[in-house]
């Protein structure tokens, strides 16, 4: 069988749940949108239905199929409804949904409802991507509550750049929240992961921690005690010695430049590790550091391993996880540690705890 697989740790998963939520106070979604950021929503979701408050997905059917697996908590829906038809789906799954612009407020009001809707209503505080700005959300507060047909209208909003310590733009996010909202009443959610970790002001009624659950940092500079829930290993499956001056692969992009013990590693970019990673990345073969050499194909890649005389075929290898950090990659290919993970695919799933 080939050897590829990601190992998902679900103790580590509800470990970082468990921090999130402490660190917040309150009450936190855990965020499972986009298949949980690539580890299995179904699974990440029953392993912390003991634990969470709630969840949140982007859209109507990633809810569905938690609903469909047995998941009865609260389940937000960070985008809202695209048609007014999903909305009856909304009321008969009771999920909650967010309303961040006018037609979704236009939706309910000419839809029969069977049952009142959980409302939260999003506020555009500065990063303009959506929502409705301060000044405009008493009026849509408004216009919901009017529609008679929301039982709760809770109040959000979104950071542009609350991983950024330095900058200004959270404070003044929360300002401009604050200022647009003051004495509407209903509950406020406002801190995604890096708000948890880095800005305690923006801490209020529920959290909506999405990567830090699974652990990797989006404020690395500083140890926040999260632990990796995905390792991506394989093995190596053959290996080979060059000569001096032998090019290697796809393109020729690595020369020998001295004889070279070459492990070929069942892993490539069709499983979602990243074809752009330039010479010299960081994969641990056997728990020892070494380096990609040669360009990522689509379904292997090849590493050095003329320092490590005992590895072979069969030796573990990982491409990141508790050893090589995802943010380390991440930051080689010029993205980050959430693309890398939602891009993880066709390796076999496998899961702990
Ligand atoms: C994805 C998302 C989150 C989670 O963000 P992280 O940076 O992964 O913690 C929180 N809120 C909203 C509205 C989102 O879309």
């Amino acid at each position: 069988m080939r050897p590829a697989r990601a190992l998902i740790d679900l103790e580590a998963l509800r470990h970082n749940y468990r921090l999130a939520r402490s660190r917040h106070g309150g009450r936190a979604f855990a965020v499972v949108k986009a298949n949980a950021y690539g580890h299995g929503a179904v699974e990440c979701a029953r392993a912390l239905a003991a634990e969470a408050d709630g969840f949140a997905v982007a859209f109507l059917d990633e809810a569905l199929q938690l609903r469909a697996a047995g998941i009865t908590h609260p389940i937000l829906l960070l985008e809202g409804v695209f048609d007014a038809a999903e909305l009856d789906e909304v009321v008969r799954h009771q999920l909650w949904t967010v309303v961040h612009h006018d037609p979704q407020i236009e939706m309910i009001e000419s839809r029969a409802l069977s049952a009142p809707l959980h409302v939260w209503l999003k506020v555009n505080s500065g990063m303009n991507r959506a929502g409705f700005l301060p000044d405009r959300v008493r009026g849509a507060w408004q216009r919901l509550n009017d529609t008679g047909k929301v039982s709760d209208i809770a109040l959000m909003t979104h950071f542009a750049r609350a991983d950024e310590p330095d900058v200004a733009t959270t404070a003044e996010q929360i300002a401009a929240f604050d200022a647009g909202t003051r004495d509407l009443p209903g509950l406020r959610s406002l801190a995604n992961s890096s708000a948890i970790l880095g800005w305690p002001d923006a801490h209020r009624d529920w959290g909506r921690p999405g990567i830090l659950l699974y652990g990797a940092d989006p404020m690395p500079e500083e140890n926040h005690g999260l632990l990796p829930v995905m390792t991506l290993e394989s093995q190596i499956m053959a290996v080979r010695d060059i000569p001096a001056g032998a090019v290697l692969g796809y393109g020729g992009r690595f020369v020998a430049e001295v004889p070279t013990r070459v492990g070929l590693v069942a892993m490539g970019y069709a499983d979602g590790y990243p074809r752009s990673a330039p010479e010299g990345t960081p994969v641990a073969v056997d728990g020892k550091l070494t380096r990609l050499i040669g360009r990522v194909s689509m379904d292997m890649m090849t590493v050095d391993l003329t320092d490590l005389p005992d590895a072979g075929i069969g030796s573990r290898v990982e491409l990141w996880g508790r050893q090589i950090s995802i943010n380390r990659i991440a930051a080689g290919v010029g993205t980050i540690s959430y693309e890398l993970l939602c891009n993880v695919k066709r390796v076999r799933f496998e899961y702990l705890g």
